[in-house]
């Protein structure tokens, strides 16, 4: 890593341990050219959006719930708990794919429907039907005829292109 004091290319770790309970690693690092020391800190990148409620409020993403909420529309619909999985971690990867570090929770709802739509149609309008709170039920048969319209839905929509 560069120096940021002189610029030189070349630096040197004279130290290296673990801190924040092993969550992150801190290194000394001293300059070849200048002599300077400085410290970096090295953390995995797992961090997730923080979450922008409805009323403005922040909270932390919460993975857990995520999936209570996918397996409540889920309920009793033959989708394996492996297709589930692969699901959370689709929308997991999409929401952190975008860079944001806050990110609007309608946003994440809308991730979890079109998962729910590739998974179970029934799933999905079950979970469509609380989330988008309906109007009128003209307007929940409207999505129930548009989605009896397409014959069948693909498995990949193409988030991220990956296997399912
Ligand atoms: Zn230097």
């Amino acid at each position: 890593m560069h120096c940021p004091f002189c610029g030189a290319q070349d630096t040197r770790v004279t130290d290296s341990r673990l801190v924040a309970e092993g969550d992150q690693v801190r290194r000394r690092r001293q300059c070849a050219d200048c002599g300077e020391r400085f410290t970096t800190y090295e953390t995995a990148e797992l961090l997730m959006p923080r979450i922008i409620k409805s009323d403005g409020t922040r909270e932390v993403f919460d993975e857990a719930k995520l999936r209570g909420g996918m397996l409540r529309a889920l309920e009793k619909r033959p989708v394996s708990a492996e297709s589930i999985e692969a699901a959370v971690e689709r929308i997991r990867q999409s929401l952190r794919a975008r860079g944001e570090r806050e990110i609007h929770a309608r946003d994440v709802g809308e991730e979890v429907m079109s998962a729910l739509k590739r998974l179970d149609q029934v799933a999905y309008i079950r979970f469509a039907s609380v989330y988008r709170s309906f109007q009128d039920i003209d307007e929940f048969r409207a999505e129930i005829d548009r989605l009896a319209q397409e014959p069948h839905f693909s498995p990949d929509n193409g988030h991220g292109g990956k296997a399912r």
